[in-house]
């Protein structure tokens, strides 16, 4: 196994309703067909990809190097959530991911250092002029998804974030539910 000395998290840069009704198989497997077809790579880039449902799906395999960030792939994984389309670095991760994708990262990130140890976890754009994840990733692990980079604004985003989680799962069960029709 090559060492692990860090964590990073992406977002797919997807609309919410991407693939909407597909399995998270056929997700990946778009994603993967980018990254091959398109850029030229030998497999898909990311390690780990996260469903709006909150689907954990492998991408590369962690023991080979990434391609998911330019400069650092050697020694970190990859976690893509699906989603982001038009977000920025100064959103909150309710603006743009699901109550479901907040439970199943944190999940991830739990077993990915109970593995590989207390590495730090960060955001794409802390490397680059980037709004991928499209959040602040360390904020985010200590204030929670409704907190956006302002400090004023943290706090105040809670009753509203609530219900844009509820807007959005109602939605997406809704899309699933015509999808079926
Ligand atoms: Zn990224």
């Amino acid at each position: 196994m090559r060492a692990i000395v860090g964590i990073i998290v992406h977002a797919t840069a997807t609309r919410p309703d991407f693939m909407e009704g597909l399995p998270t198989s056929a997700k990946v497997a778009e994603v993967r067909r980018w990254h091959m077809d398109d850029r030229g790579w030998s497999d898909i880039g990311y390690h780990y990809l996260i469903d709006r449902d909150g689907t954990v799906a492998e991408g590369r395999p962690v023991e080979r190097t990434g391609a998911h960030i330019s400069g650092h792939n050697t020694g970190t994984v990859g976690v893509s959530l699906f989603g982001g389309h038009g977000s920025a670095e100064t959103d909150a991760f309710a603006d743009h991911f699901t109550q479901a994708q907040d439970r199943a990262l944190r999940t991830l990130l739990g077993e990915l250092s109970d593995r590989f140890g207390d590495v730090p976890i960060t955001g794409h754009n802390e490397y680059a002029a980037k709004a991928c994840p499209g959040f602040n990733v360390r904020r985010w692990l200590e204030k929670g998804p409704a907190a956006a980079p302002a400090p004023e604004a943290i706090g105040e985003a809670t009753e509203a974030t609530v219900y844009r989680w509820r807007l959005a799962e109602i939605r997406d069960t809704a899309a699933r539910a015509l999808a079926r029709e």
